[in-house]
């Protein structure tokens, strides 16, 4: 084996086609974060790395750095979530994960714990025992935990106390106390405080109680353990409401999987 081979271990999160023989992978990995590779003749069958670049494969690929990109040589293979690959919904919520992290991850850091969040996502996808919509309202939330963005939840984010209720307040980074929302908002804010609706103005969310605990599981499990979980069809409503409203206020992105997706979901329904 080459001297100048470099051994990584990772996720593919997306294999564009290069003309008419050759893909530039992105991956995920554990030793520098993500990366983008060549992939040589991986459109012909007969490459070593045809069936390694495409998304969702996880394994061990020796790569040879070059000036400003790696190129993939050989991978071996531990997982191609084959099962995922077949179900039309799944196959659109995986590519998302992995769009997703190739959105929010960057080069040469430590991505370590998205690495496995996205390990353990696809997994839950692919057994199937916990609904897609849950496991994609999860993996959304706590992605954003991974990459240190993510919503403050264990106390008001303008005067600290612990002590409850709260309001979930998108703009201001997490829950207010009732005596901080009640100082930040106008009446029409607070009024609407008080009658307890769900996505009010300006970004308030008046959740459930096993909302906030559901949230706070999301943000202290770590990624191997969080997808074990079931809650009622009010709360995850209410998680996909949180996401949604998270990921306008910061992230502001169209992913295209994610479109792909919802067009999914609306026939499935
Ligand atoms: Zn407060």
């Amino acid at each position: 084996m080459a001297d100048n081979l470099i051994t990584l271990h990772g996720i593919v999160l997306s294999a564009i086609p290069i003309g008419e023989n050759d893909r530039r992978l992105s991956i995920l990995t554990k030793e520098y974060g993500r990366i983008s590779a060549f992939a040589r003749n991986a459109q012909k069958p007969k490459s070593e790395m045809v069936a390694a670049a495409q998304p969702f494969v996880t394994g061990t690929f020796f790569v040879i750095a070059g000036r400003n990109s790696y190129t993939a040589v050989r991978a071996e293979v531990n997982n191609y979530f084959t099962e995922l690959r077949n179900d039309l919904e799944k196959t659109c919520c995986g590519l998302y994960f992995c769009e997703l992290a190739e959105f929010l991850t960057g080069e040469n850091v430590d991505e370590n714990e998205t690495l496995a969040l996205l390990y353990s996502a696809l997994r839950a996808l692919s057994r199937g025992d916990i609904p897609p919509r849950l496991v994609r309202a999860a993996y959304e939330i706590k992605i954003l935990y991974a990459e240190g963005e993510g919503p403050q939840v264990n106390e008001c984010v303008r005067c600290h106390t612990k002590e409850g209720p709260f309001v979930m307040h998108v703009p201001s980074g997490g829950c207010l106390c009732r005596r901080c929302a009640g100082e930040l908002f106008d009446e029409e804010g607070r009024r609407a405080y008080e009658l307890r609706t769900q996505a009010v103005a300006s970004g308030y969310y008046n959740l459930d109680d096993s909302t906030w605990y559901t949230l706070r599981v999301i943000a202290s499990t770590q990624p191997s353990k969080l997808f074990s979980f079931s809650v009622s069809e009010e709360v995850l409503a209410e998680l996909r409401a949180v996401a949604a409203a998270w990921y306008m206020e910061y992230v502001n992105h169209n992913f295209r999987s994610l479109e792909m997706l919802l067009a999914v979901e609306e026939v499935s329904e």
